[in-house]
């Protein structure tokens, strides 16, 4: 036996900790939050005096191109929407590409042009950077991390800390893509058909919501992890219950197809285009039409309730189950 024990699971780090699941959100509230500060968890972006908002966000995908996307135009995206969740306008972003040595020209032309081609559709400009190369074997590709900046309007506050008992809970778009399109891009579909990811903007539908009058109290992108760990993170930060109406959930049929086949949760599979949006209840319907308006499917799924964080699926005869949070994820590097 040797002297020099293998390191445990516990004490590494692991897929599951960059994964969305329960591994990482008690890594980040043990380990990282009183070394680096809560405030650093509180909220997709953080807001700034000047009502500056700033958020950051790193792309690892593999691989770099998929159905409906790429790493250039998610790396964009990424930060667009966390800026757009927390209520802010976008309007200018950094970029960082770590390269690996041995990354063709052409392709590399191509995740630029994609970053060019996103950052001008969504309205912001890439205004500083940085680009480092790292030795062949070492990173895969292009890894790409860019940090949004915006501004919040005036009189508008979104975050988790708002949600409150008879909110309603209200999903923008059918949920699940995202992970089998990158899926589909390993080849691991097979037969099945894939549908191309979700991948988009977001900052034009929160702005749709804000112009029509609703004062979301949260907004959250479903990234990592799916529905399902927007609704286990906003459930926990608040500290109250949601019950949520497992059949109200938009799934398109092909992603619940694939799912079944291949034994997914597509609640757990990430968006790039989705949020969750938690709002009064007298301003549902209101929010949903805004909603509508942009993806016919989007849906109201289900209310805040007295309790303690959790989160309840009710079925369809009213039986209620604590919704399963995974550890890790089914799939890492979708993003
Ligand atoms: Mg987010």
């Amino acid at each position: 036996m040797s002297d020099c024990p293998l390191p445990h699971d516990a004490d590494v780090v692991t897929l599951a900790h960059g994964a969305g699941g329960r591994t990482m959100a008690r890594w980040l509230a043990e380990r990282l939050a009183p070394r680096l500060g809560s405030d650093a968890l509180r909220h997709d972006a953080a807001v700034l005096p000047g009502r500056i908002a700033v958020t950051t966000d790193a792309s690892v995908v593999s691989p770099l191109f998929f159905p409906g996307g790429d790493i250039g135009r998610l790396a964009v995206i990424g930060a667009v929407n966390d800026l757009a969740v927390t209520g802010a306008v976008p309007e200018a972003l950094t970029l960082a590409l770590v390269l690996e040595e041995g990354l063709s020209l052409a392709t590399l032309d191509r995740v630029l042009d994609s970053i060019a081609d996103e950052a001008r559709a969504c309205g912001v400009r890439v205004v500083s950077g940085d680009t480092k190369v790292v030795e062949r074997g070492h990173g895969d590709g292009v890894y790409a991390v860019t940090t949004g900046i915006g501004r919040v309007p005036e009189g508008v506050e979104v975050g988790p800390w708002r949600v409150a008992p008879g909110d309603v809970v209200l999903v923008s778009g059918d949920v699940g893509r995202h992970g089998l399109a990158v899926l589909a891009a390993r080849g691991g579909l097979g037969f099945l058909d894939p549908l191309p990811s979700d991948l988009a903007p977001l900052h034009g539908t929160t702005a749709a919501l804000r112009e029509a009058g609703v004062d979301a109290h949260c907004l959250r992108d479903c990234t990592r992890g799916g529905l399902s760990a927007v609704l286990a993170e906003i459930a926990a930060a608040g500290g109250h219950d949601l019950v949520v109406e497992e059949g109200a959930v938009p799934v398109a049929g092909p992603v619940r197809a694939a799912c079944e086949v291949l034994g997914l949760d597509p609640w757990q599979l990430a968006c790039e285009g989705r949020l969750a949006a938690f709002v009064a209840a007298d301003q549902a319907d209101l929010a949903l039409a805004v909603l509508r308006e942009r993806r016919p499917e989007a849906a109201r799924i289900g209310v805040v309730a007295d309790g303690r964080g959790r989160v309840w699926l009710r079925d369809a005869f009213g039986g209620e189950r604590e919704l399963d949070r995974p550890a890790g994820a089914a799939l890492p590097r979708i993003c």
